[in-house]
């Protein structure tokens, strides 16, 4: 009955919260947004009678999580690119949550690539912007560009601040684990709706939301690197638009200035001529983005950012073990760990911090086993009591022990319950265009039922 639950952890400084938010089958906060998301289309797909070839890229949880939402769906086709072991840090038991449901389901298909999760994103690209290709096929997308996955993740915020203490205080912090930074763009849908929240946006060494959203410059052309915290191992969160869009006055074409009022006194004017397009524009021609002032000093008062390395997020979930006996993914780590360096100045130790709760541990069992210097055994076994008494994480974990067995050499070979693999050297535009083709050609086939 209680999808997400809010906990309190003990702590020396301001009261510390985690909203559990990974309770769905795939173990990671996704799972809200994207089972709405599924269910949406199929609906309205099958309203008018049409289908829908799905196009995924996945550093880890993306990819599961949108396979269980429209796993068995009779009108949708899911194709999901994930980078192969030793090209990421994408763990066994994330490939398996992926490859075990395209082994049973016929919509599912998955495909590992021989590169990051930014380079399985050049093949997709050219698919998309090929607009004869996309339509012909139906193409779609699923990531944190679509808007209805953005709309359940505000619900989220309200959620959290409303289990908090009642009474107790108005305002609080909520410390989000960015990526595509998707969720930090809903906690500002939440801010712009009137909910008295400030946000830390927390990224891992793929530090470039920290730094043009600290610094207001940007330059392309970052290279990924591969971090303890996989699903945040995103260089050009695309998402970022969204947030600028918000802080430049909510007009992509902001002539004359728009002029916004979340908070009282709380309103941006005088500029001359810019526009999020412009800056899109300027970021694929020169390769930089620079922010006015106004712009920034608006992010600032909103949202503060931290770049957290994997060393200070292994320290962060050990600390938080020692205090708490409470385990956190290494993902949630870093959203604690930027919670407890940089709360928002004159913080008052009344005002909660709430930390988003974005993945169970048991998904990431070789940096658990790193944190506490143990074997992924003893790392299983930590968990064990957790996982017996909820049935999603019991699921897992069992899957966990089975991928363990054979872990060695999952690197090399094709994993099992895979459509293909792209391998280094090979034209991946064409194989993707190939596997998009014949997958929506099978769901076009007479049999297929609409
Ligand atoms: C997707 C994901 C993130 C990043 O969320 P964005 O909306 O892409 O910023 C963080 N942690 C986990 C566990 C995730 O699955």
């Amino acid at each position: 009955s209680e999808v997400v639950e809010v906990r309190n952890l003990p702590s020396s400084g301001a009261p510390l919260h985690v909203a559990e938010l990974w309770h769905g089958p795939t173990l990671a906060f996704k799972d809200l947004g994207m089972s709405v998301l599924g269910r949406i289309l199929s609906h309205l797909l099958r309203k008018r009678r049409e289908r829908l070839t799905l196009l995924v890229g996945t550093s880890g949880d993306t990819g599961s999580s949108a396979i269980e939402a429209v796993r068995g769906l009779p009108n949708i086709e899911i194709i999901v690119l994930f980078p192969l072991q030793g090209w990421s840090s994408i763990t066994p038991v994330q490939i398996r949550q992926m490859t075990s449901v395209a082994e049973v389901e016929k919509n599912v298909h998955v495909v590992g690539v021989e590169g990051s999760s930014d380079d399985l994103d050049v093949p997709m690209e050219q698919c998309f912007r090929d607009r004869t290709f996309k339509a012909a096929h139906r193409l779609g997308s699923v990531n944190s560009v679509n808007v209805v996955r953005l709309l359940v993740q505000a619900v989220h915020y309200f959620y959290a601040y409303l289990r908090l203490e009642p009474g107790v205080q108005r305002h609080a912090q909520f410390a989000v684990p960015c990526g595509a930074a998707g969720h930090l763009a809903a906690g500002l849908l939440a801010v712009q709706m009137g909910l008295p929240i400030r946000l830390i946006a927390a990224t891992n060494a793929n530090d470039a939301l920290h730094v043009v959203l600290s610094s207001g410059a940007l330059a392309s052309g970052r290279p990924t690197q591969s971090t303890l915290s996989p699903s945040m191992d995103i260089q050009m969160p695309y998402n970022l638009w969204r947030l600028l869009y918000v802080a430049s006055g909510s007009d992509g074409a902001a002539e004359p200035p728009a002029l916004i009022a979340t908070q009282p006194g709380d309103v941006l004017v005088s500029w001359d001529t810019w526009e999020v397009r412009s800056w899109q524009a300027g970021l694929a021609a020169r390769g930089k983005l620079e922010l006015p002032s106004a712009v920034l000093a608006w992010i600032a008062r909103h949202v503060r950012t931290v770049a957290v390395d994997d060393a200070a997020t292994l320290a962060a979930m050990r600390d938080v073990h020692r205090r708490s006996s409470y385990f956190l993914d290494p993902h949630t780590a870093v959203g604690v760990a930027a919670a407890q360096r940089a709360p928002f100045g004159e913080h008052d130790d009344s005002e909660s911090i709430v930390c988003m709760g974005c993945a169970h541990v048991v998904k990431f069992l070789p940096t658990l086993a790193r944190a506490f210097d143990c074997s992924i055994d003893a790392a299983i076994g930590m968990l064990e009591r957790e996982c017996s008494s909820h049935k999603n994480l019991a699921a897992v974990e069992q899957m966990a022990r089975q991928v363990q067995v054979t872990a060695d050499g999952l690197s090399q070979m094709t994993p099992p319950g895979c459509t293909a693999v792209l391998r280094r050297g090979e034209d991946w535009e064409a194989k993707v265009r190939a596997l998009v083709t014949s997958v929506a050609g099978r769901a076009a086939s007479p049999n297929s039922r609409l």
